[in-house]
Formats: C-alpha cells, structure tokens, sequence
C-alpha cells in the first residue's frame, strides 16, 4: 500500500490528468481511500481539479464531514465518495464527472456497453441511477448522504454508473483503476455513439470483457505506461 504522502501526490496528478483529459472541468472531482484508515479519504476542498495542489487536500470521514476543518468549502457531491467507501470496502479510488459524451446514455433506454479492449475495464452491466426514483424533483446533484447511499446502491458491484441527467460516477480497487475507467467510460460513449449511428453495433462479448479484465489487472508495466503518459501530457512534472 503506498504511504499518504505519494497517494497525495498522486491525487493531484488525478486531479491535472482527469481536467487535461476533458473528463472533468471547472466541476468534477476525484478522490483516493486513506491508506492507513479505511474510514477516511482524501479529496481536494472545492476547487477546480485542473488546479488543485498538494495544500488543497483534505481528509474526510465516511459521514462526508471534513475532519479538522479549517474554514475551507467542501464539494457539495462529497457525498458520493463517502457512500461508495462506506458501501464497498474493495474500492480505494473514486471520479465523479460531468462528461458530456455520457449523457445521453443516463436519458435514453441505450445501455452504455464496451466497444473495444481498452474500454472493458467499466465492465459487463452499466446501471443508470435516476435520482427522481426515490427523490422526486432536486437539482439532481447529490448534496447529502441518503442520496449518496442510494447512488451507491445502484452502482452495486459495478465499476460505473450513470447518473440521469447529471453524469457518471466510477469507482474501481485503485486510485489508477478509478481515473482510467473515467477516461475510457468518455472515449467509449463517443464511439459508440458514433457507431450507433453507422448501423448495428458489434460489441464486445462477455468472455471478451472478462479476458481484457484479468488481463489488465496483471499489467503493472501497462498500469506505469499509462500513467506516466497522461501524468506528462497533463504537465506534472513538478509534482
Ligand atoms: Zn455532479
């Protein structure tokens, strides 16, 4: 298990990668499960991923209350990453984004599924969560702890869920596993996207989701490769 100081470092470059990527912009946010303390976690005070640094980490309880508060604003949808910590003890990273290209698999009746191999990671079934279901009319954002519990219920064992109307939030057993499964979740809606409009869809089978899965999770070379990619494109090199 890394130690808090570079889980925080790699927190920040989470934060610059997901922004450089267009997953998150001036909204989103993305946090990482406390090494030492699977009650708390990590998340940057409210302020945009693209610029957060090391000083604008704070820890959280699994409440969503910020422990040691020192006057600075938290995320509203702070929430979210407490439910999910507190529902599923496996999970360590958490993104929670805005990402246009998934928007219109939460409002229609079209399931988000993998098109191709780099995509499998957000996994065989991806619920969409409706927050009028048990919450009638809201500004559909998750601002308190019942709502966040219920998100997290509809993620059930699932790496990814839609949110109608709002965006998606993933959740994976790895700070890494979490961001890349955001990025590829926005790569694979513009494909499929795109392909649903040429004519009928081939996509990948479950045995193909599964071999891509097993796979991957070996790959620590691969895991490094991509990181170090995105962390330079998003220009970390001072982290
Ligand atoms: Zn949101």
């Amino acid at each position: 298990m890394p130690d808090v100081a570079s889980l925080r470092r790699d927190l920040v470059t989470a934060n610059r990668i997901l922004a450089h990527q267009g997953v998150v912009d001036g909204f989103g946010h993305v946090s990482v499960r406390h090494p030492d303390n699977p009650q708390k976690f990590l998340l940057a005070r409210s302020r945009s991923p693209e610029l957060v640094t090391n000083d604008d980490i704070r820890e959280f309880d699994l409440d969503g209350k910020m422990i040691k508060s020192d006057g600075s604003s938290a995320y509203l949808e702070r929430f979210i990453h407490a439910a999910i910590y507190h529902r599923r003890s496996d999970i360590n990273g958490v993104v929670h984004s805005h990402s246009e290209a998934l928007l219109p698999y939460g409002i229609t009746s079209v399931p988000l599924r993998p098109v191709f191999h780099n995509a499998a990671r957000i996994g065989k079934t991806v619920p969409v969560w409706d927050i009028r279901d048990n919450f009638g009319d809201t500004d559909l954002l998750v601002v308190n702890l019942e709502q966040g519990r219920d998100l997290a219920k509809k993620l059930g064992n699932n790496r990814l869920v839609l949110m109608r109307g709002h965006g998606l939030t993933a959740a994976a057993e790895t700070l890494y596993t979490a961001v890349t499964t955001a990025i590829y979740a926005v790569v694979n809606a513009r494909v499929q996207t795109t392909a649903l409009q040429m004519g009928e869809v081939n996509y990948l089978s479950a045995g193909e989701i599964e071999c891509a899965l097993e796979k991957a999770a070996a790959s620590a070379i691969g895991h490094r490769r991509i990181w170090e990619y995105l962390s330079k494109r998003a220009g970390c090199e001072d982290l």
